[in-house]
């Protein structure tokens, strides 16, 4: 698509801002340093992270699309920038977990680091709020967050996106931990929406275990950025 124009703000999120464009049913995603935890009550200004994880989005949408899972990424259109199809967003998270890391450690009583087999799946209903609660496919049902039809395929999508990805990250001396998914609508198709960053998965080393991902913020390890930048390396993003 040539001639991109960014319009008006639409909205502001935790580390992100969506705009108009000039192109109906399209969107301008602005990734933005802003970096925040623990439902954001930890926030941060980390520099650079726009660029890198705008840059690790497109690689891994485009990545995914050979794969054959459809989403909402058109093209980059600059170092913070990516041009998206708008999408009706189902208010969900779809979470895969291939070992035990963060929120399931605490429900369950579990040490970090114990293989989950076969990975597990959860769904999370997205309100700050509210803190995220962990929810199951009856309430996104009965609250009609979603059709039936939309719950089985966002499993079923994110279980393809965990096939593909394990394998990646695997190839390149990496462990994807767990990775958070969000879905959408585009004219009756459900695309694969929002982003895949290090801010929205766990990967560590497959050598050291050493954490590359959000955990570094959340738990004060710093080198964020720097982090993000060697799993980009490592994948042959950057
Ligand atoms: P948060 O909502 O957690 O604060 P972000 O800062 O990442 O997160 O904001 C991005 C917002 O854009 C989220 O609400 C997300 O659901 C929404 N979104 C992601 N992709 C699309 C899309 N293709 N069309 C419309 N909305 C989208
Ligand atoms: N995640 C996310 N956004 C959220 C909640 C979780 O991107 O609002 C990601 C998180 O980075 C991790 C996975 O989803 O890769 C599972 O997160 P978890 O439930 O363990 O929650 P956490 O303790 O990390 O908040």
């Amino acid at each position: 698509m040539e001639n991109i124009e960014k319009g008006e703000l639409i909205t502001t999120g935790k580390a992100k801002s969506l705009y108009h464009s000039n192109q109906q049913d399209y969107l301008v995603m602005h990734y933005r340093d802003d970096t925040s935890a623990f439902d954001g009550k930890k926030i941060e200004s980390l520099e650079g992270k726009g660029t890198i994880n705008n840059k690790f989005n497109a690689f891994i949408m485009n990545y995914l699309e050979k794969e054959g899972i459809q989403t909402h990424f058109v093209d980059l259109l600059n170092d913070t920038d990516s041009l998206v199809k708008k999408l009706d967003m189902a208010p969900v998270e779809c979470v895969v977990r291939n070992v035990a890391a963060g929120s399931i450690c605490k429900r369950l009583g579990l040490e970090e680091g114990i293989d989950l087999n076969p990975p597990t799946f959860e769904f999370f209903y997205k309100d700050d709020e509210l803190g995220d609660p962990m929810i199951n496919e009856y309430h996104i049902r009965s609250f009609g967050w979603a059709s039936e039809e939309q719950v089985k395929q966002m499993q079923i999508k994110t279980f393809e996106v965990n096939e593909a990805l394990k394998k990646l990250f695997s190839d390149a001396g990496m462990i994807l931990v767990d990775y958070k998914l969000e879905f959408g609508d585009f004219q009756g198709t459900l695309l694969l929406g929002d982003e895949f960053t290090p801010d929205g998965c766990r990967v560590w080393d497959e050598e050291t275990r050493e954490k590359l991902d959000k955990d570094r913020f959340r738990q004060g390890l710093g080198d964020v950025v720097e982090s993000y930048q060697i799993m980009a390396k490592r994948l042959g993003v950057i």
